[in-house]
Order: C-alpha cells, then sequence, then structure tokens
C-alpha cells in the first residue's frame, strides 16, 4: 500500500525518516507496517507490526538501542495474499537475510515462482505473494547478476507477472536503495546528500521538493549522490528531476 526507502550519510536517524514518511502515507489505509533499516555495519534490523503504526513506533522504541544508520525501507501493508500479521508484515527478507524488499501491488505468478523457489531450497517465512520477490532477487544476486542489486532485481523482475513498485537493499550494500515499478505508482525525491523513494510524493515532502516520477518497467538505483535509473533490459533512461510547488 505504502512504500518509503531512504539513502544517506552515516549516523543518520533513519527510524525517525521511515516511521515519519509511513504517518505521512497512512490516509491511503493499512493493516500492518513495518520498517527494516540496515546500520553501517551491515546489521539490518526489521521490525513489523499488524496494526497501526503508533504499535509499530512503539517496537522500535522498545528495541535499544535506537537505530540510526544509511539506509532503511518501509513499508505499510493492505493485505492481499496472507492475513494481516506481524509475520506477513512488509519488509520481507529472504531465508538469508541477504536481501529484504518491501512491495505494494500483488504478485500474480507468485504459486508457480513460489513453488519452484520451494523446489530448489527456499524457506518460506510468510504467506505473502510479495516473498517470492525476495527470494528471487537473492537468487540473481548471488548467481548471474554477480551482486550486483539492481541486475538482480532487473533479472528476477524479467520473471515476474503482475503490478508492483518495491523498494529492496541488500545487507551487504549498505550505501545502495534499488526501486522499481509496474502498474503502481513510486517517486523518487532528490536531496543534498541522501535520496528518498516513496509511493507518493507527501512522504517526502518536508525533505526536499525535487522528484523523479518513475514510469512503468524503470528500476532506479539510488545513492547518497547519484540516481540511475534503467529499463527492465538495463536500457539507461535519463530523466531530470521536476519541482514539487505545492504542500500537503
Ligand atoms: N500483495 C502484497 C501483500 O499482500 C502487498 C499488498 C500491498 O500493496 O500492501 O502482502
Amino acid at each position: 500500500c505504502g512504500i518509503i526507502g531512504y539513502v544517506g550519510p552515516q549516523g543518520t536517524d533513519v527510524t525517525s525518516i521511515l516511521l515519519d514518511g509511513l504517518s505521512k502515507l497512512e490516509y491511503r489505509g493499512y493493516d500492518s507496517a513495518g520498517i527494516a533499516v540496515l546500520t553501517s555495519t551491515g546489521t539490518l534490523e526489521l521490525h513489523r507490526r499488524a496494526g497501526k503504526i503508533a504499535n509499530l513506533a512503539a517496537t522500535v522504541i522498545d528495541a535499544s538501542p535506537p537505530t540510526s544508520g544509511t539506509l532503511g525501507i518501509g513499508h505499510t501493508r493492505w493485505a492481499t495474499h496472507g492475513r494481516p500479521s506481524d509475520d506477513n508484515a512488509h519488509p520481507h527478507p529472504d531465508c538469508t537475510g541477504l536481501i529484504t524488499v518491501a512491495h505494494n501491488g500483488i504478485i500474480e505468478n507468485y504459486a508457480e515462482l513460489r513453488h519452484e523457489l520451494e523446489q530448489s531450497g527456499h524457506i518460506f517465512r510468510s504467506e505473502t505473494d510479495t516473498e517470492v520477490l525476495s527470494h528471487l532477487i537473492e537468487q540473481a544476486y548471488t548467481a548471474e547478476a554477480e551482486h550486483d542489486l539492481s541486475t538482480a532485481v532487473r533479472l528476477a523482475l524479467q520473471q515476474v507477472v503482475g503490478s508492483y513498485a518495491i523498494a529492496v537493499v541488500s545487507s551487504e550494500q549498505p550505501d545502495l536503495l534499488v526501486g522499481a515499478r509496474c502498474n503502481g505508482p513510486l517517486i523518487v525525491g532528490m536531496g543534498e546528500h541522501e535520496q528518498f523513494l516513496a509511493s507518493d510524493i507527501p512522504a517526502i515532502l518536508k525533505h526536499t521538493r525535487r522528484v523523479i516520477i518513475l514510469d512503468d518497467g524503470e528500476v532506479v538505483a539510488l545513492r547518497a549522490e547519484s540516481v540511475t535509473i534503467t529499463r527492465l533490459d538495463g536500457t539507461p533512461v535519463e530523466r531530470r528531476p521536476i519541482t514539487i510547488e505545492w504542500d500537503s
């Protein structure tokens, strides 16, 4: 339902940026919420709760110390596959914990993809359609993509039928956030030495007004100092940011 992502300098209060961004997306409705924050040492902190963002925020505050880092993704879920529960809330790591994904939309061929992945030894921990994306991206990342996250996302999505906006991180790359969309809104917010990814503009307006609207079939690689867009086949895309003049 709602996505927020952040990449920037070390020591940023990523948790607060994500929770605040999610609260700006609350108006769209949701049944669960979660965040994944990657610290500069590569530790992934995952918090997911059914219910209100306030429940999630309380869980995060209880976990000490508060997480700061360079990179994180957050999600509000409106369940389509799998009941609303803590375990079905996003973000979803693959079984090795290398790749973590937040997803809006529906993966229509998830049942056959899940079956194939289970046959090759992947262990699933949720009932969602989304979790196939984590495993598919991990499979591509450790094989053909040779640990290049954007390539892994492109290769994985070439196998997917459905609608999606996704935010993806690798625990090996605390400086890189990857997004992609097909029939689901996704935008980039360009900051000074930091970048944002979101399913809607209000989530990032507090931080920047320079926005890139992504098109269907595009994959974006965000680093603190750069934004690189390609098509699913790897063709580079040039796109200038627009300036948002309105207030949310
Ligand atoms: N289909 C996914 C799920 O049920 C994502 C739903 C959403 O867009 O929030 O978990």
